[in-house]
C-alpha cells in the first residue's frame, strides 16, 4: 500500500475546524474484452485523490482534490471549510464527530495470488480460450468473454484519532454465448464479481462452465416458450441476487426513505414507522447485512466514514428490523442502520449503499423443493428487469427456465418472466434452500446519487421457492 504522510496536514489544519478527516483513495483497474475470438478492448486506468471532510458549526462539508501536494490539500481544506460555513445556517441536522468514529485498524480482502501477478498475455489467453470454448456449434453466432481486475486502496485519518486502511483485490468476469436459428435468438451468460486474486482466472472449471453455457443456449433454441399463469417458482441464486438487490436492498436504504434520492434513484415503499413492526416477508425470510463474508464483493472492515462494519439482521423471521443507513441517516431518521456510508471514489461523498445483503439459508434441499411443486418453473439468470420508484411493483425476465411438473423437473422453456409486488412476493416465500444450495454473486454496477456514483455490491442466497407468482412467457 502507498503511504502518504497525512498526519502533518491534520496537525496543520485541525484547529481551524471542529473536526477534520482525510480519505485517500487509489484504484488501478485493467479491463479486457474479447468478442468472437478477437480482442476488442484492453484498458488500464489509474485513479487517485483525496477527500477532505470538515465539521464546522455542526455541519459537514467536503471537498476533493487529486493534487496531493501540501498546497493542494490546503486549498481543498479551505474549500470544504468555506462550504460548511456557508451551508451551516440551512443544515438539515446537527452533526459532530459522533458521525465519524475514531476507528483504527486494517482490512485486507482475501486472495491466494495478488492480481498484479497476472500478465496481460495470461489474461488474454484465458479470454481467447473461453471464447473458442463457447463456440460449440455454428449456431453460436456470438461469443463474449470479459474481465475487470481491480486493486483499490483506501487510507483514512482524522483529527479525532481515526487511522485505518483497506486493501481490496477485486475480480469481475463475464462470459456469454448467443445462439441463433432461422426463428430465434437465445443467450446464456455466466460470471461473477468477487474479492479474490489471480486464482479466479486460473481455474480450469471456467472452461467447463463455457461448455455448459453454450449447450444451454443451443437447448433454448429448441425450447417452447414459458407458459403463462399463476404458479410456484423456484428461483436460483443467480436470479435471487437481483431480486434481493432491487426489492429488499434499495427500499431499505434510509436515504431513499428520507427522500434524498427521490429525484434520481427513487423513493421507497418503506417508511420509518415500519421498522420493528412490518412483516416484510414470510417467517422463513431472514436477511442480513454481512460485511465479513469471505470473497463476497462488498466485504469491508469500515465504511467510508470509519464506522466499523458489523453483521446485522435487517429482516428476522420476516419482520423488518433495521434499515441500510449511515450514522448520518440514522440520526436524521431515528431508525437503526448499518455501517454502509460508502463513496465510489475519492471525489465523491459517502452515501447510503447496500454492500453485502444476504438471504440466510434455510433447511430445504433443491430436490425437496422440486418434489413439493405440482406445477411451476425453475428460473435462472437475469435477462431483464424493471421496478417502480417505490421498489414495489417489479417485473423480471430470466435467460433459462425449466418446468416442474408433478414434483419433477421436466423440459427447458425459453423467455420466462415473472412479476409481483414486493411485500406480497416475499410473504409468499414458502421454502428456503439449505447451505448447500447457497451461492454468492456480486456486481460492480449499482448506480445511485447525484453526482452519480457506481459502486460494488454482493448478494448471497440459497435457492428459494415462492407460491402464487404471476409467470408469463415471451419477450419481456
Ligand atoms: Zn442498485
Amino acid at each position: 500500500m502507498t503511504h502518504f504522510n497525512f498526519e502533518s496536514s491534520i496537525a496543520k489544519f485541525k484547529d481551524q475546524a471542529d473536526w477534520m478527516g482525510l480519505r485517500f483513495y487509489r484504484e488501478k483497474s485493467h479491463d479486457y474484452f474479447v468478442r468472437n475470438e478477437r480482442l476488442e478492448s484492453c484498458q488500464t486506468n489509474l485513479d487517485q485523490g483525496i477527500m477532505i471532510e470538515v465539521v464546522v458549526n455542526g455541519h459537514l462539508g467536503y471537498a476533493a482534490t487529486s493534487d496531493m501536494t501540501s498546497d493542494g490539500i490546503k486549498q481543498a481544506f479551505l474549500r470544504a471549510k468555506s462550504l460548511s460555513q456557508q451551508a451551516a445556517p440551512f443544515k438539515a441536522a446537527e452533526f459532530s464527530n459522533a458521525q465519524r468514529p475514531p476507528s483504527r485498524g486494517k482490512f485486507q480482502s482475501p486472495y491466494l495470488h495478488r492480481l498484479n501477478t497476472l500478465t496481460t498475455d495470461e489474461i488474454m489467453s484465458v479470454l481467447l480460450k473461453a471464447s473458442q470454448t463457447l463456440k460449440r456449434s455454428d449456431s453460436i453466432v456470438s461469443r463474449y468473454a470479459a474481465t475487470e481486475v481491480k486493486e483499490t486502496q483506501i487510507q483514512y485519518i482524522s483529527s479525532s484519532g481515526a487511522q485505518w486502511e483497506q486493501d481490496f483485490q477485486l475480480v469481475t468476469t463475464q462470459f456469454q454465448a448467443t445462439a441463433q436459428n432461422a426463428k430465434d435468438i437465445q443467450t446464456r451468460t455466466f460470471g461473477n464479481s468477487l474479492q479474490a486474486g489471480a486464482e479466479i482466472l486460473q481455474d480450469p472449471k471456467l472452461f467447463e462452465q463455457c461448455i455448459m453455457t453454450a449447450e444451454e443456449a443451443l437447448e433454448l433454441l429448441e425450447a417452447e416458450n414459458c407458459p403463462t399463469g399463476v404458479m410456484d417458482v423456484l428461483i436460483a441464486p443467480d436470479q435471487m441476487n437481483l431480486q434481493i438487490h432491487e426489492s429488499i436492498g434499495h427500499p431499505l436504504e434510509l436515504d431513499r426513505i428520507l427522500g434524498d434520492e427521490r429525484n434520481y434513484a427513487g423513493w421507497s415503499l418503506i417508511n420509518q414507522t415500519h421498522f420493528g413492526k412490518l412483516q416484510f416477508g414470510s417467517k422463513l425470510l431472514n436477511v442480513v447485512f454481512d460485511p465479513h463474508q469471505e470473497n463476497e464483493f462488498a466485504s469491508y472492515g469500515f465504511d467510508d466514514t470509519g464506522n466499523p462494519a458489523t453483521y446485522e439482521f435487517l429482516i428476522k423471521d420476516g419482520l423488518l428490523l433495521r434499515g441500510l443507513g449511515s450514522l448520518e441517516s440514522q440520526k436524521r431518521l431515528g431508525v437503526p442502520g448499518v455501517a454502509n456510508a460508502r463513496a465510489s471514489s475519492w471525489n465523491r461523498a459517502p452515501i447510503d449503499r447496500m454492500a453485502n445483503i444476504n438471504l440466510v439459508p434455510g433447511s430445504s434441499s433443491v430436490e425437496e423443493m422440486i418434489s413439493s411443486v405440482q406445477y411451476g418453473v425453475l428460473l435462472k439468470s437475469n435477462k431483464s428487469w424493471s421496478i417502480d420508484d417505490y421498489r414495489n411493483k417489479f417485473q423480471f425476465g430470466c435467460e433459462y427456465g425449466q418446468l416442474i411438473e408433478n414434483g419433477k423437473l421436466t423440459r427447458a422453456v425459453k423467455n420466462p418472466n415473472y412479476r409481483g409486488k414486493t411485500l406480497e412476493f416475499w410473504n409468499n416465500l414458502k421454502a428456503v434452500g439449505n447451505p448447500k444450495t447457497y451461492e454468492t454473486y456480486g456486481s460492480p454496477y449499482c448506480g445511485k446519487g447525484e453526482p452519480s456514483q457506481i459502486i460494488r455490491v454482493g448478494h448471497g442466497s440459497p435457492y428459494c421457492l415462492f407460491s402464487h407468482v404471476e409467470v408469463f412467457g415471451g419477450l419481456s
